[in-house]
């Protein structure tokens, strides 16, 4: 009888911070183990991670890696750290940028690599890599495969049949292991639910990209870095168009690297040069390819945009290409960069004038043909927010009213039991925040940080035996500055006449209380307030 569990510890119910874990008898495989970036700026927070305290050691830990994208392998060091035992599989692509990450954290391990034709066993199942088509090579989604249950598992895809440079979604091999399992269920991305017809392709953008480079204009595109198809066409045209191309920005380059290494792409085959010899060219001759799509503070995109990039002055014989779409929460940085174009009257061409920009993922179009391919008997939205994950339980009620759905959050997942799944539950625990070095920070000390911004600080001294006080303050207005000699006399009163015989604790937190209270007289609010006596 087969023996399984599945559930989600990150990433359903949010976007990122992926690991979600097949469970049988004497195994843990955990899909992915990604980050999450915050929603907004969050105090310097680096990233979130799912939480992975409720693994069971007792069984033998398998990671399994279905592609390279952040929100998947990002938090790959944390895992190995926690549990270095956890034997790790991986396509080749994710290896090289797996391997630099872990490099970074001085962790030496060695990993497997898988193709389409591997095969992994977790007793009596065998875990069937497919190859599908996404943003980034090399991505994979598998059938976890017994005779009596067949799960396909694929977080991130869309259903490309006529991709650049690489094969089409593999649904073939699906159906085949499908056919052999008396069930099956299918597991898969919520992001695009909500958009109707089909994902455009890689392939798609070509001509479109083709006329914007063939003019006669200093071109900039900025893009996904990790998008090396999409880099690659654009390597392709700058041939093709007799011009010259050049990457700025260290995660392009990163990226770059890292594809050369996987063979995905030779630059010698281009005409790429570096971007210091670009004074030796016509700035007409010129593609730039940057980072900053999003908007990003460090970007290339903005520096560039701001005047802050050496040899670079934008006019308005350029034209500046967002290949690309900003991600929700984005839009206001993005549309900066759109307003300081402007004001240097270049040419902005973006998704919505022309068709540039691709998505990774499914619209409803795409999982309507391969669910028309497949026919699971059972169905979990993944990779989506709760919104979404309802969205898409809807769709297939409309659309497949013979699919059974199930809908599944963080630390909620099945086990499959005579023909069919019932739910089983887990302690939901938050994700952990990553700050600074790749530290832990506890929530107490982010909402410590929010009062820090947003109310500033008073920090007292008061020195017992000469009776000096020194007020400093930050983060508060100047104005506020001129009533300092007046808090220093009402700390002065506080602290040596009127609790003089006090003890010192009950003494400060008088100091501190009046402080605090002068403040918001003045100020409306209260600013933290530390008072120190020496
Ligand atoms: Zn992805």
């Amino acid at each position: 009888m087969s023996n399984l569990k599945i559930y989600p510890f990150g990433g359903v119910g949010e976007i990122g911070s992926n690991m979600t874990i097949f469970e049988t008898s004497k195994h843990i495989v955990i899909i992915d183990y990604g980050i999450l970036f915050p929603y907004e700026d969050f105090f310097d927070i680096n990233y979130l991670i799912a939480d992975s305290s409720q693994l069971d050691t007792n069984k033998e830990l398998t990671l399994f890696i279905t592609h390279g994208h952040e929100d998947h392998i990002g938090a790959i060091s944390h895992l190995l750290t926690e549990y270095p035992q956890i034997k790790v599989i991986s396509p080749s692509f994710a290896s090289i940028l797996i391997k630099a990450k872990l490099e970074r954290r001085k962790i030496n391990r060695k990993l497997t690599l898988y193709d389409e034709n591997s095969q992994f066993e977790f007793d009596e199942f065998t875990l069937h890599p497919v190859h599908v088509t996404h943003s980034i090579p090399e991505t994979f989604g598998f059938v976890f495969h017994s005779k009596e249950i067949s799960t396909l598992f694929i977080s991130d895809f869309k259903f490309d049949l006529n991709p650049s440079f690489e094969d089409i979604f593999n649904y073939k091999k699906i159906q085949k292991l499908f056919a052999s399992s008396k069930k099956s269920l299918a597991m898969l991305d919520s992001t695009n639910i909500l958009n109707p017809g089909k994902t455009l392709s890689e392939s798609d953008l070509i001509e479109h990209l083709d006329q914007l480079i063939a003019n006669k204009k200093r071109t900039f595109v900025t893009m996904f870095s990790s998008n090396i198809y999409r880099l690659k066409n654009l390597l392709e045209l700058a041939k093709k168009n007799k011009k010259k191309i050049t990457t700025i920005g260290r995660s392009l380059n990163f990226y770059l690297e890292c594809a050369q290494e996987a063979k995905l792409l030779s630059l010698e085959d281009y005409p790429y040069i570096e971007f210091d010899a670009i004074q030796n060219y016509s700035s007409t001759d010129i593609i730039y390819v940057v980072t900053g799509s999003q908007g990003e503070h460090l970007g290339a995109a903005r520096r560039i945009i701001k005047g802050d990039q050496k040899n670079i002055n934008l006019n308005e014989d350029d034209q500046f290409i967002f290949s690309s779409k900003p991600i929700p929460g984005n839009e206001k940085k993005v549309y900066q960069l759109y307003n300081l174009l402007a004001q240097k009257n270049v040419s902005i061409i973006d998704y919505k004038t022309h068709t540039i920009h691709a998505s990774g993922h499914p619209c409803q179009e795409d999982l309507k043909q391969l669910l028309e391919h497949i026919s699971p008997d059972f169905y979990i939205p993944i990779h989506g927010e709760t919104y979404f994950l309802r969205k898409h339980i809807d769709f297939i009620h409309h659309h497949f009213s013979q699919i059974e759905t199930i809908y599944l959050n963080n630390f909620q997942g099945v086990e499959f039991k005579n023909d069919t799944f019932r739910l089983i539950n887990f302690s939901p625990i938050d994700p952990h925040i990553i700050h600074g070095n790749d530290l832990i920070i506890e929530r107490e000390k982010i909402s410590e940080r929010r009062k820090i911004a947003n109310n500033g600080i008073i920090f007292i001294t008061l020195n017992h035996k000469s009776q000096h006080i020194e007020i400093t303050t930050k983060g508060l207005p100047t104005e506020f500055d001129s009533s300092l000699l007046k808090l220093k006399d009402l700390a002065d009163y506080c602290a040596f006449v009127e609790n003089k015989k006090r003890d010192h604790d009950y003494t400060i937190e008088q100091v501190r209380i009046k402080t605090r209270t002068f403040a918001k007289s003045i100020l409306g609010y209260k600013p933290i307030t530390l008072v120190h006596m020496v």
